[in-house]
């Protein structure tokens, strides 16, 4: 039988694999979800009576440039409003810098347990999307060094790095910036800075000040607004004005801009995610690690435990989901076979997640 004649993607498109995000329970359970990074706290009380606001007026386009949340941003973080471009996620200012600087031919390299949007988003445009290798779940500048050629244009790095949680230091970011081409764009995916609590770590801000060639990429999505979809990105003047020339003209809708603005400002409540994240995550790290189970460092608000092997891990996504919590699986998506992702939740889910794994391993 032949092949109908239908329209056709561009090539590359059906190689993609979708991109898989974390598993809810079952509608209607109680399973409480540690698979995406939410927060526990809710969201900024300021954002949720500001994105409410904006039901009076729906008839009404929102105003394009984003320009409510990019005062409420330049403002709190020191930023010219300029350099601002907000989208509807971080996804989408992912998307619209590979768009914008990767086509056929070209390469981008990432770290081989980097975000998965990377490949995605990469191949989307024809390009190559180049692995390297990291040092034990760290992302290694001199591994990414040694896989640049002349057809690179990107350099994806989340940093603190999903799903691992691991980081680079101020020090090890600008010595890779340091060694790249001027043409190369070093992406600094920053979508966990607000949890990071290690001294020598820069959310790039200072960088991209610096440099023609680097963009800091953030998102809401982690403080408690990933419904509403709010990304922002700070950058240098010529990349602002060639993502804008292609985004959406409308690309954040009015509740999200207004929401965005006011848990922008809510420092406190930004504050108080951080402290309970900080708490938790340190206290998970310390019952879990040793013996069979290895947990990384984390700077972000999940953990990434290691259990000896991957029906081991299988075993314990099992265990937990019959216990309550749904966290995620990072095997598919991420080649780490014998690993789980578990998010940093409330009090009660912490110290239900942790007795479960502990009476697990126990019973081996
Ligand atoms: C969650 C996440 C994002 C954010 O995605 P949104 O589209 O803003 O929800 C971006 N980068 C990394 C590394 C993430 O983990």
């Amino acid at each position: 039988m032949t092949d109908p004649i239908r329209p056709t993607p561009q090539p590359g498109i059906l190689d993609i694999a979708p991109y898989l995000p974390g598993k809810s329970g079952a509608p209607g359970s109680k399973v409480v979800k540690l698979s995406a990074n939410e927060s526990p706290l809710g969201a900024s009380s300021k954002a949720i009576a500001a994105f409410a606001s904006a039901a009076e007026h729906l008839e009404i386009y929102p105003e394009g440039s984003s320009r409510i949340l990019r005062d409420a941003l330049g403002e709190v973080h020191g930023v010219d409003p300029v350099r601002i471009i907000c989208g509807n996620g971080s996804d989408d200012l992912l998307h619209l810098l590979a768009q914008t600087y990767l086509g056929k031919g070209d390469e981008a390299v990432m770290n081989r347990f980097g975000f998965s949007v990377y490949p995605i988003i990469t191949m989307a445009t024809g390009a190559k999307i180049v692995m390297v290798d990291e040092d034990d779940y760290t992302a290694d500048v001199d591994a990414i060094l040694a896989a640049i050629t002349e057809r690179t244009k990107i350099i994806w790095l989340a940093n603190p790095n999903n799903p691992t949680g691991t980081y680079l230091s101020d020090k090890d970011v600008r010595r890779l910036h340091a060694a790249l081409r001027p043409d190369i764009l070093l992406v600094i995916d920053s979508a966990y800075a607000e949890y990071v609590t290690a001294a020598d770590y820069s959310v790039g801000l200072d960088l991209v000040g610096e440099a023609e060639n680097v963009v800091m990429v953030r998102t809401f999505s982690k403080m408690g607004l990933a419904a509403a979809r709010i990304g922002w990105m700070v950058g240098p003047e010529h990349i602002i004005d060639a993502l804008n020339r292609i985004r959406g003209p409308f690309n954040v809708n009015l509740p999200a801009q207004l929401a965005g603005a006011a848990a922008t400002r809510d420092v406190e409540f930004t504050d108080k995610l951080r402290a309970h994240n900080a708490k938790w995550r340190q206290w998970l790290t310390a019952e879990l690690d040793g013996n069979a189970m290895r947990v990384l460092p984390s700077q972000a608000n999940f953990i990434l435990v290691l259990f000896p092997d991957a029906e081991t891990a299988a075993r314990a996504f099992g265990t937990l989901l019959a216990g309550g919590y749904v966290v995620r699986e990072v095997g598919q998506s991420y080649d780490i076979h014998n690993g789980l992702r578990i998010s940093i939740g409330s009090e009660e889910a912490m110290r239900g997640v942790a007795r479960i794994l502990k009476s697990m391993e126990a019973a081996q």
